[in-house]
């Protein structure tokens, strides 16, 4: 994903901000990382630059 996402990504559960962690990064696109939410204490993981912002337990 593009750093630049940062902007307009937000936690599907609160609507709060998220908190980026990279782990890879090259050419503008963070490859690897996380999107943190402090207020839900829940972790999205990004792999192959997609931020996946579904729910670790959505039942
Ligand atoms: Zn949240």
């Amino acid at each position: 994903m593009k750093r630049i996402l940062m902007e307009v990504l937000a936690c599907p559960v609160c609507k709060g901000k998220l908190e980026l962690n990279v782990e890879a990064e090259g050419g503008g696109e963070i490859f690897v990382g996380t999107l943190y939410c402090d207020k839900c204490d829940i972790s999205y993981p990004i792999t192959d630059t997609i931020p996946n912002l579904m729910l670790p337990n959505s039942d």
